[in-house]
């Protein structure tokens, strides 16, 4: 299956691309920076007639706070706050920063809120597959099974600034979260620094704001997630964040199989019912989560979810033995641009 119109290949390394396309008018005036950070690329650009000096200051400490962001919350770092509260599983409180405890507090009620598909605490499961290590073939169906036992949100303990995983061995995972509330993170402090027109960008994952400047002209261009180079669909957006899951970023394929590092935490086993999916919504953070919740519930439950959540709204793609089709919430369906012709449309209640 292939998007055919040419000026789809456009070069793209995530998810997601954000756009600006400003054909009728002159350029914009924008001061932006691209760096690494959490293991993908982060842009922050911030647009119109602003001091350049300040904004590029602006941005260099919204670089450093992501750092910081990253520092607390990636498993790598042996003396992070998450290393330490899993190294502590089954045994003492350890005390967090504060914005970690509010995240963990986040994601614990997406984790309620979807019926456990977004599990916070996946950990075990998502270390057995090591997809960071770039795995060759799937770990023993004995060990996902003992690892599932360690997958439980309820078992993590949240008291004011400190937490505990009731059980030895069980591990907090904020990978499908941690980058989302970065995002958010200097987003706000932004805008609460006076800058009005601002975009920022963590490895696909977006979160923006227009004014009359920009307004009408930004296009969010959602990966196809079988055609490499090219996209599925796009629509505008002016102000709001949004996040995509796909199971095309990190897989390996076996014996003809393709797994993926989306996991349900059901069965431990890569989810099945979705190849893509974007959630738009007030915050990067929640679209995060909730993008990796839809993932593992499908289009069906997913759409149901997502439709008592306030202000969310949802593109999921599936694959059949026919090919792709693709349902959304009704106000992203009435606005989304689908550029793969033979894409099949649903309607899902
Ligand atoms: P990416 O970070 O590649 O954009 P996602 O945002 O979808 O992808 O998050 C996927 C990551 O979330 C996985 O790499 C893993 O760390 C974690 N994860 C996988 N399955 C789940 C799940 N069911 N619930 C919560 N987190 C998950
Ligand atoms: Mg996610």
């Amino acid at each position: 299956m292939r998007a055919r119109s040419a000026w789809l290949s456009v070069p793209l390394l995530f998810a997601l691309l954000f756009q600006l396309s400003c054909r009728s008018r002159p350029r914009i005036p924008v001061v932006e920076q691209t760096n690494m950070a959490m293991g993908t690329f982060f842009t922050i650009a911030i647009y119109g007639d602003v001091d350049a000096d300040s904004a590029r200051a602006a941005i260099a400490a919204a670089f450093d706070t992501i750092r910081v962001v990253e520092n607390h919350t990636s498993t790598n770092l042996p003396e992070s706050d998450i290393a330490r509260l899993n190294r502590h599983s089954g045994k003492d409180f350890v005390a967090l920063w504060d914005d970690l405890a509010s995240m963990l507090r986040m994601a614990t009620q997406v984790s309620r809120a979807s019926g456990g598909a977004f599990d916070v605490t996946i950990g075990a499961e998502t270390a057995l597959w090591g997809f960071e290590d770039q795995p060759l073939k799937p770990p023993d169906s004995s060990a996902v099974d003992s690892c599932l036992k360690l997958v439980n949100y309820r078992d993590l303990v949240l008291e004011d600034n400190r937490a505990k995983l009731a059980r030895p061995g069980m591990r907090v995972d904020l990978g499908g979260v941690a980058k989302g509330w970065a995002v958010d993170r200097v987003f706000d402090w932004l805008l609460a620094r006076g800058y009005r027109d601002v975009m920022v960008d963590g490895g696909g994952d977006f979160h923006v704001a227009s004014t009359a400047l920009t307004a009408g002209q930004r296009h969010v261009w959602v990966r196809h997630p079988r055609a490499r180079g090219q996209y599925f669909a796009r629509f505008k957006l002016d102000n709001g964040a949004v996040a995509t899951s796909g199971d095309y970023e990190r897989f390996f394929i076996w014996k003809g199989v393709r797994y993926h590092h989306i996991l349900d935490p059901a069965t431990g086993w890569p989810a099945r019912r979705a190849v893509s999916v974007t959630v738009v919504g007030p915050s990067t953070a929640l679209c995060d989560a909730w993008a990796t919740a839809v993932f593992v519930l499908g289009p069906e439950e997913g759409l149901r979810r997502i439709r008592q959540q306030k202000g969310l709204e949802a593109l999921v793609v599936s694959a059949d033995s026919t090919g792709l089709w693709w349902t959304a919430t009704d106000s992203l369906a009435q606005r989304l641009e689908v550029l793969d012709e033979n894409a099949r449309f649903k309607k899902v209640n």
